[in-house]
């Protein structure tokens, strides 16, 4: 699509942001429809991440090219050394190369006439009439009919126009080692490390990469989107020191690059209103216990486009006109995402010792069970129990509460009986 010298550029459909979500929409509505698109973002692939993700769906979208390293296993550990391992057939698990994938969406979408990409920020929003008007970070201006919010963390338009933000965030700080020693009984093992008050109450992961190569960081889980730099990075230097064995495994190595940043947990209560849908980490779309969203970009990345290309063949974009996104996504994912977030506080505030109790849980599951679990991870519970569980807990707070004012009561009346003697 030609790009003109006055800065005011129309077209149908405008994109802000370039990771999995918006590349994989732009993708879809580029090659299914002639509406003309615009991507917007200043940094294609600017997320600094190497994830772990699923073969089948890397496959599904053409992305092999992108792979760093495969994984045959999969175990999760604590902090005690007690550990699930299970060995699947095949290497269903890989880590991507994020910017090496974001790329190549890139490259594809580029050759389509109908596509072209402003390489700004985006920095205003306003309705028009009918659409939108983007204000661009050099003062010149996007006007489409429709907008596909895809920028992640930055939540562009929920933040422009005032919508509430996903309720909780996974900041994550890791590094690359390289030069270390990677035993052989952990290649080919991918590897979750349970939260902890110390490291992060998170979790943590090992990704060998090779022999010689691994991956290692910790999370930390808040209910704000500001990145906690200096907690993540003193609980990842606790780990690096102290979480046995991949202590004595980077002992001696060097440090290739850092892994850093967050992913946004519970999805957005509206995912499509009028001439407007959001979808990857715009959207809050990663799982909300794995903290997962490469598959949920790609995924929802398509499904967005596809019901964009439907609406505006059919020349609806009202809310109603985009509404199939919405109804599709909460169908698949509403429940479980919803008890999920409802969990979330008990779940990452539990005890070190009840995840001991998960080990034992999970130990009964098959391989291909727990690739199941790792990939739609929410909780089995009814909506009933799950209510139960937060009352109790919630009297529990209350008696917790009681108990201690009691306390400081009983002890300050002890004192002054002690001060009278
Ligand atoms: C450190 C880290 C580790 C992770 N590990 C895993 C993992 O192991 N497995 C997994 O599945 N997921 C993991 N994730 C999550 C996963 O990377 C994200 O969920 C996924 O990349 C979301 O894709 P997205 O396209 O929605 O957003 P992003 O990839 O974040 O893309 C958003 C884009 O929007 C652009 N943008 C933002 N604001 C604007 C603006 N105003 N104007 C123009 N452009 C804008 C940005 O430049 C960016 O390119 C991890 C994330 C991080 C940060």
């Amino acid at each position: 699509m030609h790009i003109s010298e006055s800065r005011s550029y129309p077209c149908d459909i405008a994109i802000v942001g370039g990771g999995l979500a918006g590349l994989t929409a732009g993708l879809v509505i580029a090659s299914q429809g002639d509406a003309s698109v615009i991507l917007i973002d200043r940094d294609i692939g600017s997320n600094q991440s190497m994830p772990l993700t699923f073969l089948d769906t890397v496959q599904q979208f053409g992305l092999e090219e992108s792979i760093v390293a495969r994984y045959h296993s999969f175990a999760l550990r604590t902090r005690s050394g007690g550990q699930v391992l299970r060995r699947f057939d095949g290497t269903p698990l890989v880590v991507l190369d994020y910017r090496s994938a974001c790329r190549q969406l890139y490259e594809h979408l580029r050759t389509y006439s109908t596509f072209a990409h402003l390489p700004l920020q985006a920095r205003h929003l306003a309705r028009e009439a009918v659409g939108w008007r983007v204000g661009l970070q050099d003062g010149g201006e996007v006007v489409s009919r429709l907008l596909i919010d895809a920028s992640g963390i930055a939540h562009f338009s929920a933040r422009q126009l005032g919508y509430a933000l996903p309720p909780m965030y996974s900041h994550s700080y890791g590094q690359v080692f390289g030069d270390c020693n990677v035993p052989a009984d952990q290649e080919g093992v991918a590897l979750f490390l349970t939260g902890n008050p110390r490291h992060g109450n998170g979790g943590g992961w090992f990704y060998p990469l090779s022999a010689r190569q691994a991956s290692f960081g910790f999370a930390q889980l808040t209910n704000l989107s500001r990145f906690p730099a200096l907690e993540c990075r003193q609980g990842f230097e606790r780990a690096v020191q102290e979480f046995h064995p991949y202590a004595e495994i980077m002992q001696a190595s060097k440090r290739e690059g850092a892994h850093l940043g967050s992913i946004p947990l519970g999805p957005v209560k509206r995912l499509a209103c009028d001439g407007l849908m959001r979808v990857g980490d715009a959207a809050g779309q990663a799982t909300p216990w794995a903290c997962m969203g490469v598959e949920p970009a790609l995924l929802n990345g398509q499904l967005c486009g596809q019901v964009a290309v439907r609406a505006f063949r059919r020349g609806d974009l009202s809310r109603s006109g985009l509404q199939d996104y919405e109804k599709m996504w909460f169908a698949r994912n509403g429940a479980g995402y919803r008890k999920a977030v409802m969990l979330a506080d008990l779940e990452w505030q539990r005890g070190e010792a009840a995840w001991d109790n998960t080990l034992n849980q999970l130990d009964r599951l098959s391989g291909p069970e727990m690739l199941n679990s790792l990939r739609y991870n929410t909780p089995a519970f009814s909506l009933p129990l799950i209510w139960g569980l937060l009352v109790y807990d919630r009297l529990g707070l209350i008696r917790r509460g009681l108990r201690n004012r009691l306390w400081v009561r009983w002890g300050s009346a002890q004192l002054r009986r002690d001060d009278g003697r």
